[in-house]
């Protein structure tokens, strides 16, 4: 898919989640915006494309990771935070949802697992996602998946969120 068309998803889907949260107030009372919460250090990982919407945004850094995929660098964003809601990555969009993909097998989106200082991945806030928000995410991913660089990203991906899983 050309840097053009990538780019155009992912603004449409961005505006799928400019005003829907994973529950219907604002979390942030909940925990203080601990997702918010990270250093020059921290960030979250890019969706392949999706760099080019933060390249001139001195809000944000884009950095290179050791992770490949589908022999693609995979890019890190970093924030100099807070953002403005409209700006936001798609991994924070779906925070704290991910999608887990294996290739010829099922897309499924489940709490990630790399998201345990949220309080709405614990056991006893089961069930508190709005269902919208949930099939939102999963919508998206039905979309992104059929974009093979995405796909490519997805698998590696959930080989990493594995790994937190065993954790
Ligand atoms: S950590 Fe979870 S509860 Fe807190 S602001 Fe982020 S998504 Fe909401
Ligand atoms: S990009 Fe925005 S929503 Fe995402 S962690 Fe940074 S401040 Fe929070």
């Amino acid at each position: 898919m050309s840097k053009l068309a990538i780019t155009k998803l992912y603004e449409q889907i961005y505006r799928r989640f400019d005003t829907l949260t994973p529950v219907p107030f604002d979390c942030g009372e909940l925990c203080g915006k601990l997702c918010c919460q990270g250093d020059s250090e921290s960030g979250m990982y890019l969706f392949p494309g999706e760099e080019q919407l933060f390249l001139n945004n001195p809000n944000f850094s884009v950095l290179p990771t050791d992770i490949v995929a589908g022999g693609r660098r995979v890019n890190l964003l970093v924030c100099d935070g807070p953002c403005t809601r409209t700006d936001r990555p798609l991994s924070c969009r779906i925070f704290p949802l991910v999608p887990m993909y294996r290739k010829g097998c099922t897309l499924e989106i489940i709490h990630d697992p790399r998201a345990s200082i949220c309080p709405l991945t614990h056991p006893e806030a089961s069930g508190c996602i709005d269902p919208v928000f949930f099939r939102e995410v999963e919508y998206a991913f039905r979309v992104l998946v059929k974009v093979p660089e995405v796909a490519d990203f997805l698998e590696e991906l959930s080989y990493i969120l594995d790994d937190y899983q065993l954790l």
